[in-house]
């Protein structure tokens, strides 16, 4: 091979390795993007967006009272305070999936109570000056369903108290095959 053959060969073969490592930092670059989406997803939580209309024909007047005009059930009279089954409880506006048996206990308040919610991205948290009161009011970070109240009396390991209007709630009880 005479020697300009021989550098035509080399600056060919510099390009030809130049252009895979541009590929394949490119390729890299997709990957990465492709992955930090998929991770990204998870947490994007889809949304439930109705008008008051809507809520209105979907939940009966006391639920339409309590989840979308921040109402409180009496004491001592919700379906789920005493309630003692195995389970998931979930938003009555929309089955996002909110407290496990696991976490309830009895408080003595007269309303469902939890140390716990599920999963932190599943309850947004806001404070609520109504009433005089300076209360923690908490929603469904789904929906935005009024959901009931946070207080800091609650048993460890969180020492949070959930109180929760039962009527805000559904219950799926566990499967026990
Ligand atoms: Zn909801």
């Amino acid at each position: 091979m005479k020697k300009e053959d021989l550098l035509k060969f080399i600056r060919k073969l510099n390009m030809r390795i130049f252009s895979i490592i541009i590929g394949l930092s490119i390729t890299g670059m997709t990957l990465i993007g492709q992955t930090s989406e998929k991770k990204s997803k998870g947490f994007i939580m889809d949304k439930v967006v109705k008008s008051d209309k809507e809520w209105q024909t979907c939940l009966t007047p006391e639920e339409y009272q309590i989840l979308r005009e921040q109402g409180t059930e009496s004491a001592f009279t919700g379906e789920y305070y005493n309630h003692k089954e195995e389970g998931t409880y979930t938003c009555a506006g929309c089955d996002n999936k909110l407290f496990s048996s696991d976490t309830k206990y009895d408080s003595g308040s007269g309303w469902p109570a939890f140390f716990d919610s599920l999963d932190e991205t599943k309850v947004n948290i806001k404070r609520d000056l109504s009433y005089g009161m300076i209360r923690t009011e908490i929603t469904c970070a789904k929906c935005d369903s009024h959901l009931g109240h946070v207080f800091e009396d609650g048993p460890k390991p969180t020492g949070l108290r959930y109180c929760v209007n039962s009527v805000s709630l559904n219950f799926t009880p566990k499967k026990t095959d």
